[in-house]
């Protein structure tokens, strides 16, 4: 790969949490690790065994506390004398010494005692970052900005820099956190014609405040002020809710739980699940089975309740803000942006308190906080290895999509084409099939919103494609491409790949579309519902491939089956499964797959005794069941069935 043109990642190198981003198809897209989680932890673990990096790590933490490092951040770069340091050891499980110096962790791995530095601790999260951005790229990552808070001293800056060089990462720039917020939101480009522009990045993540204030000139950004709590984030939530779940626990069952680590560490995990659904939702739910001693936690948290645990430190961001306005001269009145950096300005009420402090001003927050520093990273990173194109200059200048959209397929459901939030323009293309014999005809039916389920969404329009060729359902191809332009108009289209007839519909952006509330209703009751709606789509989708299976082994059967017994018993199978679906319409999910796999082996043992009298005509049978799949691949729901069978 030539130098300058590779690709390279934008990090966000968080003290609790890291984000990895990158462009990519003239868009910004940020990389969920293989647990599909959009943000890792910052954890390494080192075992008996092994050394563990992000989430696993981090939900062994209470079980092995003195080999479990995190903080990493706090220590990078600073000497074993530093206050800072000194202050934070009395609280870390872990343990750190002098060494020369410098500092060092101590831990047991394999059962030898072993000492890392922090950029070590640091080279191994960005090492996974990699690995992650890796897996989704599909070839090797070697350059990449990592980003920085603004009061990091050259040492910190210079101790990040190795950390990268240790994890195989040439660093292409070390960039500011609020920097890359502020770029994410295309701040850099909006003043374009002169003059200045004051924007303030209020970040509130996972263990630290951090407020600064920028002014961007000619899109360059001066670092005015910063200020902050170094102790004050999503964990402190965290703690008042486990305080307070611990403390019902009690009431209800008479024990106390506070000396069962295991038992405190998945209530802490419960805790912060329900913290950041309670983001999204009025109240949310705690289960934890067998919490202690077989004992099972069932509870309900309201937000109401949560924001009462917490509301002193909730207020507690409000100090450093004047504080951070005063330094840099400014009064409220003078701050063009506000920008949401950080995971736990997801909570309303902090965004509440912020924007009543500026008196109602509208907050920047269309990019998730969390990932708004490796976001504004990314593209930090593409126009350093000159990959910034024409079109995504657009992109900067940030419009997102507000709801998914998509369109209606079998038994309901909704098959998303663009994703919730994506930068506009943008355009995706998904293939589809037919999911009846001979069908030449395909209803289109266009929906936004977030359930599963496309009745629970808004219906934009509907169109047809006709005039498709003649074909045993699953044969034919068509794509289906929705695009949205500058002007945010939706063009959604259909074509038939093998007679290339096409035909599409348009929706511009003031006919039919939800309105701002109407929206984040929407959002809202997404997110209460999805787990309804999950197992809701699994119900269909078992049904959908016990009938795609019935119909397949009846038409093979007929086809291909010469033994008139046989044939008549697979065929009867496949006549009772269609005729128990049809009356069943409520069945459940096991039940459906029961039946399916009992289809599948009485089909397989009628292959088997084929196989044996007949050898070379199994072998042709084998060989037609994988062309259909492979001709099928485009259908999403209606080949699960064919490919369970292989
Ligand atoms: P860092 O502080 O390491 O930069 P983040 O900015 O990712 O990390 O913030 C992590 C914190 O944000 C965690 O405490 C996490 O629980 C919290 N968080 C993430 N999502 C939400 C949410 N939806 N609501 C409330 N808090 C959230
Ligand atoms: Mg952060």
């Amino acid at each position: 790969m030539p130098k300058e043109n590779a690709l390279a990642v934008g990090i966000d190198l968080g003290t609790t949490y890291s984000c990895v981003a990158v462009c990519h198809h003239d868009k910004v897209e940020i990389i969920a690790n293989d647990q599909g989680n959009r943000t890792t932890p910052s954890y390494v673990a080192f075992t008996n065994r092994e050394h563990l990096v992000g989430d696993p790590a981090k939900s062994q933490a209470s079980l092995n506390p003195q080999n479990t490092i995190f903080d990493a951040k706090r220590l990078i770069g600073r000497k074993y004398q530093d206050a800072a340091v000194q202050e934070d050891m009395k609280h870390w499980p872990f343990t750190v010494v002098s060494h020369e110096d410098k500092l060092k962790i101590q831990v047991v791995h394999k059962g030898k005692v072993r000492s890392f530095y922090p950029e070590e601790i640091s080279a191994m999260v960005l090492a996974r970052m990699k690995q992650i951005a890796e897996a989704y790229l599909g070839c090797s990552v070697s350059q990449a900005i990592v980003t920085v808070p603004a009061y990091f001293n050259d040492a910190q800056r210079q101790a990040t820099i190795d950390a990268g060089a240790i994890a195989g990462l040439h660093i292409l720039k070390i960039l500011n956190e609020p920097t890359a917020a502020a770029i994410a939101y295309g701040l850099d480009l909006r003043n374009q014609d002169g003059g200045t522009r004051n924007i303030l990045i209020f970040d509130l993540g996972g263990g630290t405040f951090d407020v600064s204030i920028l002014s961007a000139e000619d899109s360059i950004f001066e670092v005015k002020a910063t200020a902050g709590n170094t102790h004050l984030g999503g964990q402190d939530f965290d703690k008042r809710l486990v305080a307070y779940l611990a403390d019902e626990f009690k009431k209800k069952h008479k024990r106390d739980l506070h000396q069962d680590k295991k038992a405190m560490q998945r209530l802490k995990t419960a805790a912060e699940r329900a913290k950041c659904i309670l983001s999204s939702c009025t109240s949310a739910s705690i289960s934890v089975d067998s919490l202690y001693h077989g004992i099972d936690f069932h509870t309900t948290v309201t937000r109401a309740r949560f924001e009462d645990l917490c509301s002193d430190l909730f207020r507690a961001t409000l100090k450093p803000l004047e504080r951070a306005l005063k330094d840099a001269r400014m009064n409220k009145g003078e701050i063009m942006d506000i920008v949401l950096v950080g995971g736990s300005t997801r909570i309303p009420k902090i965004q509440k308190l912020l924007k009543e402090y500026f008196n109602g001003k509208e907050l920047c927050k269309g990019i998730n906080p969390d990932e708004a520093v490796a976001y504004g990273a990314a593209i930090q990173a593409a126009i350093l290895t000159g990959n910034r194109t024409p079109k995504m200059q657009n992109l900067f200048l940030l419009d997102v999509t507000p709801l998914s959209l998509g369109i209606n397929t079998q038994g309901g459901v909704m098959a998303t084409i663009i994703k919730r939030n994506s930068p506009v323009p943008t355009k995706e293309t998904m293939e589809f099939t037919t999911t009846e014999d001979d069908q030449d005809t395909i209803l289109f039916m266009v929906y936004e919103g977030e359930r599963a389920l496309t009745k629970h969404n808004h219906l934009l329009g509907t169109f047809t494609l006709n005039g498709i060729p003649l074909a045993p359902c699953g044969v034919p191809v068509v794509t289906v491409t929705f695009s949205i332009d500058e002007n945010n108009i939706l063009t959604v289209s259909a074509k038939d790949v093998e007679t290339g007839n096409t035909s599409h519909l348009t929706i511009s952006d003031t006919r039919g579309r939800l309105g701002k509330e109407e929206i984040e209703k929407i959002v809202q009751a997404a997110e209460e519902f999805r787990m309804n709606d999950q197992t809701q789509q699994e119900k269909i989708e078992a049904m959908n491939s016990l009938e795609s299976c019935t119909l397949e082994l009846k038409r093979v059967a007929e086809e291909q089956v010469l033994d008139i017994q046989a044939k008549r018993r697979m065929l009867e199978m496949c006549e009772s499964a269609s005729s128990w679906l049809e009356g069943n319409p409520l069945a459940e999910k096991e039940e459906c797959e029961q039946r399916q796999k009992d289809l599948e082996q009485a089909w397989d043992s009628i292959c088997g005794s084929i196989a044996q009298s007949e050898n070379a005509e199994g072998a042709m049978l084998a060989e037609d069941q994988e062309d259909h799949t492979a001709g099928a691949d485009g259908a999403k729901v209606e080949t699960q069935a064919e490919n369970e069978m292989q």
